[in-house]
């Protein structure tokens, strides 16, 4: 049994064959040209899952559904993704449109929502049934799942990226000061080194003192939020994924500075571009 996994951003549209038992086929990546047009994106999804169905077909594989991972907000239960920020589309009824176009059933959550099902159902939270997810990129992303359920708000996902942690901080894009996005996200960096994050990785691995006292307050910062959402929410697992985790110098102020409590429970996210799809198909299957 096979179902097609979609997983949508800003920049690309991910796209696999998934298995029952999690293996992934014909993965594929198309990107996004930043000022695409809603009709134009759509076309791209469209041709994206047509192109897996047929991959699909050509090895004789039974395709049941098909699942999507989206940027949010949206309205998980209608299948319509309502107004994103990322995305050119506003009310766009996708679940009706995927449906008619394909003749397959189809599930929709958000993209933060997926990547956390598949790392529970895969990755680095394995058999966990109360797990939080922050996905460090540019902006910072939140899910949350309580006993086995993922947590949906009227948003979509839990917005974990936007607890306060320093109320004397800068003002975030939700117009709260010093919530952990307007922190520790990419954007933010960014704007405290004056360097993209992709240099100042470079310069923090090199050894840059400079750079190296901002990625350690950053770190000091995560370390408040994570240890925040554990008292909060008594989680078994703590997952840590996006760009922003992968240098190697931030992960160590981070983990030298948890609490021994703490430290086994966090855990940074294996799946890595592939949690999406999964997570997206996870949808389908945990349907049948
Ligand atoms: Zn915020």
């Amino acid at each position: 049994m096979y179902v097609i996994g979609i997983d949508i951003g800003g920049s690309k549209v991910a796209a696999a064959v998934v298995e029952k038992s999690g293996r992934v086929l014909f993965f594929s990546k198309d990107w996004v040209k930043s000022e695409v047009f809603s009709e134009d994106l759509l076309k791209l999804v469209f041709k994206a899952i047509g192109k897996k169905i047929k991959q699909a077909k050509d090895k004789k594989l039974k395709i049941v559904g098909i699942g999507i991972g989206s940027p949010g907000p949206l309205d998980v239960e209608k299948g319509i993704i309502i107004d994103t920020p990322n995305l050119p589309w506003q009310n766009l009824p996708l679940k009706d449109l995927v449906k008619k176009e394909f003749s397959l059933p189809m599930s929709l959550d958000n993209d933060a929502n997926c990547a956390l099902l598949g790392e529970v159902w895969l990755g680095a939270a394995r058999d966990c049934k109360d797990v939080v997810m922050l996905t460090l990129g540019t902006g910072i992303g939140g899910a949350l799942m309580a006993n086995g359920k993922i947590i949906h708000t009227k948003k979509g996902s839990a917005e974990l990226g936007h607890v306060i942690i320093d109320p004397a901080g800068p003002i975030g894009n939700c117009g709260q000061r010093g919530c952990i996005e307007s922190l520790i996200s990419g954007v933010a960096l960014e704007k405290q080194a004056g360097i993209s994050t992709y240099e100042l990785f470079d310069e923090i691995e090199k050894g840059n003192k400079k750079y190296l006292k901002i990625i350690k307050k950053a770190a000091e910062y995560l370390n408040l939020a994570l240890k925040k959402f554990d008292q909060e929410f008594e989680v078994e697992r703590i997952i840590l994924g996006g760009g922003m985790i992968k240098a190697k110098p931030y992960q160590k102020f981070l983990f030298d500075h948890l609490p021994a409590n703490l430290k086994p429970k966090v855990k940074i996210a294996k799946l890595g571009e592939k949690a999406g799809v999964l997570g997206a198909a996870k949808l389908v299957f945990d349907k049948i």
